[in-house]
């Protein structure tokens, strides 16, 4: 879009979002209020930390991306890589990165403590056993490595779509083998369920089955002592995929996505730690603790979200508030809205 439209959008949206943050239903609110207010925080992940890893490193820094590190599987492999490059031009890390902010906002707005692998998009970020070992010792409640992939150097217009790695079991050392088998899975497969509900399309290469690839080599993985989510959010090879991950709406349609399985996960984690609601008695087994999609989840929200990326017209902008935005819970709204403000405001209102 022309920067034109982009800076009228972004203060219909900030608009929009005063209005819906302070409950006003009139149209002369959506175009007056001030620009000033935040939106109230959530407290669904209230007393949670959440490691968040965008993959690889704005610059090595002088640093050696070939020393060799432990990968967790009595070897060695390198400290880093330098990630993908889009056919747009953008670097991997950037994306994940970008991504990784507007996660980080989402979850914070719902009461999250959010630890980052890499302080910036400049700097070194640290080797992938240093990062395991961050994410080991933040206590993390769920560790996500954001990545996105690239099947060649050139244009690769048929490999598509996202997966989650998974490791290989088992992993060497006991203690992460039990996590990593247990929750480790089981969060890996919300946030493939958060991304399928979103839209995404699962990869369909590589040895991808129902979004879920299972490897020995991921270092992040096999040395990460609290649950592990490893995604690749797309190919970046794939000029579809590569516009979606470096675009503003399609960057906020992923962030909100994975901070949909987040919350899904931790919600799904406090409900197994006490007694099993009636109805998953009997339940088919496969994802038992999988959330289904409901008013209070993020997925409700989505298309409502693109509905309003879609407009700059404030009076349109006032009919969905009051129409499709009526059908959203509070909570989840006000994760939406600060998302909306890193993304429009070009900055992080919090944090
Ligand atoms: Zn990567």
């Amino acid at each position: 879009m022309t920067q034109t439209r982009f800076s009228r959008m972004r203060m219909s949206i900030t608009a929009a979002a005063v209005a819906v943050a302070t409950g006003a239903a009139v149209l002369s609110a959506v175009t007056t209020a001030p620009a000033s207010a935040a939106p109230a925080a959530g407290t669904s992940l209230a007393g949670k930390t959440v490691f968040l890893d965008p993959g690889h490193q704005g610059s090595a820094a002088g640093h050696n991306l070939s020393q060799q590190v432990v990968d967790g599987r009595g070897g060695k492999k390198d400290c880093q890589t330098t990630g993908a490059t889009a056919v747009n031009g953008t670097p991997e890390h950037t994306i994940n990165w970008e991504v990784a902010q507007l996660v980080k906002a989402g979850l914070e707005s719902q009461g999250a403590r959010v630890v980052l692998s890499r302080p910036d998009d400049t700097g070194w970020g640290g080797c992938v056993d240093e990062r395991a070992a961050a994410a080991s010792r933040s206590g993390a409640a769920i560790a996500v490595s954001l990545h996105a992939d690239s099947t060649t150097t050139g244009t690769d217009a048929t490999k598509k779509g996202f997966h989650m790695i998974v490791p290989t079991l088992p992993i060497p050392d006991a203690t992460v083998n039990a996590v990593q088998s247990g929750e480790g899975r089981k969060a890996s497969t919300v946030m493939r369920d958060a991304f399928v509900r979103a839209g995404f399309p699962t990869a369909n290469y590589a040895g991808v089955v129902d979004g879920i690839q299972t490897r020995p080599d991921i270092a992040a993985v096999n040395l990460t002592k609290v649950p592990a989510v490893f995604i690749e959010m797309g190919n970046l090879s794939n000029p579809a995929d590569a516009a979606a991950l470096t675009g503003k709406d399609g960057q906020l349609k992923y962030s909100m996505a994975i901070t949909e399985g987040i919350v899904n996960y931790a919600k799904g984690a406090a409900a197994a730690s006490t007694t099993p609601s009636p109805q998953n008695l009997g339940a088919a087994p496969a994802p038992e603790a999988t959330p289904q999609a409901g008013d209070g989840e993020l997925s409700a929200v989505l298309p409502f979200v693109q509905k309003l990326l879609g407009t700059s017209d404030p009076a349109e902008i006032g009919q969905l508030l009051l129409t499709d935005g009526q059908d959203a819970s509070a909570q989840v709204l006000n994760a939406m809205l600060v998302v909306l403000y890193g993304l429009f405001d070009g900055k992080l209102p919090i944090g």
